[in-house]
């Protein structure tokens, strides 16, 4: 399924004192297959523009397609689309509610999958579910996912939305507060899952280096609109403007930079790989070698100075 959003706006407590326009007249198209990465300050709109398209926020000013769903009209079957559309909120361990790690996953189900009420293919659901986002069925299913450590409640969460085999995954912030290691592993499993059980997964994130290590392609939020959209690799070639909109960089758009100062251009996808497979394809025609870079640039200025003093 498609998603395509067309002006959308949205007001938090229209006509009141206390209105704030969160989205602008948001255009954006996501592929089916995508793992797209939505990218913006903190009050960007980015959690405003997701919810819309699970339907956990009305349509107010705009229009928005995903499939054959029109959420603008009313008559759209809401329930069926939440069950193809998964949504993992920012911090989704603090959404497990039930006793066992079992409840909790099949709870998804239950409430967006009427059809399904054999109890052994919801069991078998959850086990595959669980399985799926790298937890043991068998050792976790009836223990409090209270008890577990904060990666396990993450994948349990996760599992929770993926039980329906929605066509379309998003996670809102799927990797903040976690530790570098448990964000790698993280995104591993997001890229297990997309493709075989999500076909489009959409990722909310800060982290440049996230965005550009998995993105198929990126829109940037600033205040309630998109400033800019593309692969990575075409977002990331602007970070002066994304600096100057108050917004980080990859850690190698940061060094391209710094080399471009330097003379050194590098064409790159801006992934760790890439960029230091193009350092050391430079390096290897001997084109890194700071020092003589350094002495004809002296060349080049006393030249310059020279021609300076004839005039
Ligand atoms: P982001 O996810 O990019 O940080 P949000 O979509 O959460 O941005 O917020 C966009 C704007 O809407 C911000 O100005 C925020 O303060 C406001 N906002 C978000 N949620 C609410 C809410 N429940 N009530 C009122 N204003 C809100
Ligand atoms: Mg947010």
């Amino acid at each position: 399924m498609q998603i395509v959003a067309k002006g959308l706006t949205y007001t938090y407590n229209p006509k009141s004192p206390f209105a704030s326009q969160a989205l602008k007249g948001v255009d954006l198209t996501i592929n089916e297959g995508e793992f797209f990465g939505i990218i913006g300050h903190t009050g960007s709109g980015k959690s405003t523009f997701v919810q819309h398209l699970n339907a956990l926020l009305k349509l107010t000013g705009g229009s928005l397609k995903i499939g054959d769903y029109d959420l603008a009209d009313k008559k759209c079957k809401f329930l069926e689309l939440r069950s193809k559309v998964g949504m993992v909120f920012q911090y989704p361990e603090y959404q497990l509610f039930a006793d066992t790690v079992e409840k909790d996953v099949a709870f998804g189900l239950k409430n967006f999958r009427k059809d399904i009420k054999d109890e052994k293919e919801i069991a078998a659901a959850v086990k595959e579910a669980l399985e799926t986002v790298g937890l043991d069925y068998t050792a976790l299913k009836d223990r409090s996912p209270f008890e577990l450590s904060g990666g396990q409640k993450r994948r349990v969460a996760i599992a929770g939305v993926i039980v329906t085999k929605p066509e379309i995954l998003i996670l809102d912030e799927p990797a903040a507060g976690l530790d570098p290691l448990g964000k790698k592993e993280l995104m591993e499993l997001l890229h297990s899952i997309h493709g075989k059980w999500c076909k489009t997964v959409v990722i909310v994130s800060h982290d440049m280096d996230e965005i550009a290590e998995n993105c198929t392609r990126a829109a940037v939020f600033s205040e309630g609109k998109i400033v800019m959209e593309g692969r990575p690799c075409d977002v990331f070639a602007r970070a002066e403007e994304l600096l100057s909109l108050g917004l980080d960089v990859p850690v190698t758009a940061r060094c391209a930079m710094l080399l471009k100062e330097r003379g050194l251009e590098i064409d790159t996808d801006f992934t760790c790989d890439d960029f230091a497979d193009k350092v050391l394809a430079l390096y290897a025609e001997e084109r890194v070698k700071p020092a003589r870079g350094a002495e004809e640039r002296s060349a080049e200025e006393a030249a310059e100075k020279e021609g300076c003093d004839a005039q």
